[in-house]
C-alpha cells in the first residue's frame, strides 16, 4: 500500500489506524471512470493531536489527491518557524488542505485551492514544492518576471543546502496544520488576519455558529 510519501528524515507521526476502501460509484474527477480507491491513515502528532491522511485514486488514469484534517482541534492559527541551518531542513510540516504556506523571505506562499493536497513533509519538501512551482511558472515569463524568478530559484537553492535563513508561516483558518519543532510558534488569528485568507470568512462563520 503506498500512501503519502514523505521526504522527511525524522521518524513520522504515529501511526494509529490504516484503512483501505472502494467507492464503486464514484466517478474519477479526471478521467471520469467509475470507482475510486480510498486509502486513510490515522496519525498522532506530539503536541497536536490525531490527524487524517486520506487519498482517493483512480486505477485507470493514476489520478491521486490527498487531503488531511485534525480530528481535534479547528481553531484558525498561524504557526511559523524559523529555518536557520540545515538540520532545520528536517523539520517536520503537517499541511491540511485550508492552509496557506507563506515563505516571506522567498515572497512566496502556496495558497488553498479546489487541487489543494494535504501532506505530511519537511521543510526541505515544502521548499521542493514552491520551487516546482515556480519552475512551472517561470517557463511562460520573460524579461523582468523571468528574471524575478530566477532570481528568487537561487535563493530558495540556497535555502534547500541551508544556507539561507528564512521563515516559513502556515496560517489555517481550520487550524488542520502544523509544525513538529520545539522552535515553532503557534498563535490564534484574529478576524481581520482571517479575512484575508482563502477559506478565511467560512472559519469565520463556522466561529460564530459554535
Ligand atoms: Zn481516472
Amino acid at each position: 500500500m503506498v500512501l503519502a510519501t514523505s521526504d522527511a528524515h525524522e521518524p513520522p507521526p504515529t501511526v494509529l489506524t490504516t484503512r483501505e476502501y472502494r467507492l464503486p460509484q464514484a466517478n474519477c474527477p479526471s478521467c471520469n471512470s467509475v470507482g475510486l480507491q480510498i486509502g486513510e491513515v490515522e496519525y498522532e502528532v506530539e503536541n497536536f493531536g490525531p490527524i487524517l491522511m486520506s487519498v482517493t485514486s483512480c486505477g485507470f488514469c493514476g489520478f491521486k489527491h490527498s487531503d488531511l484534517f485534525s480530528l481535534s482541534s479547528h481553531e484558525p492559527t498561524a504557526t511559523s518557524v524559523k529555518v536557520a541551518s540545515g538540520e532545520d531542513l528536517k523539520i517536520r510540516i503537517v499541511r491540511g488542505n485550508t492552509a496557506t504556506i507563506l515563505a516571506p523571505e522567498l515572497g512566496a506562499s502556496i495558497q488553498p485551492g479546489l487541487n489543494s493536497e494535504g501532506f505530511i513533509s519537511n521543510v526541505e519538501g515544502v521548499l521542493a514544492r514552491i520551487e516546482d512551482i515556480l519552475r512551472f511558472l517561470a517557463r511562460s515569463l520573460e524579461g523582468r518576471r523571468k528574471h524575478r524568478a530566477d532570481f528568487v530559484l537561487g535563493k530558495i537553492e540556497r535555502a534547500r543546502k541551508g544556507r539561507l535563513r528564512l521563515k516559513l508561516v502556515l496560517k489555517d483558518p481550520f487550524g488542520n496544520s502544523t509544525i513538529i519543532s520545539e522552535k515553532a510558534r503557534k498563535r490564534r488569528m484574529s478576524a481581520r488576519e482571517l479575512n484575508r485568507l482563502k477559506f478565511g470568512e467560512q472559519a469565520i462563520v463556522a466561529r460564530q455558529r459554535s
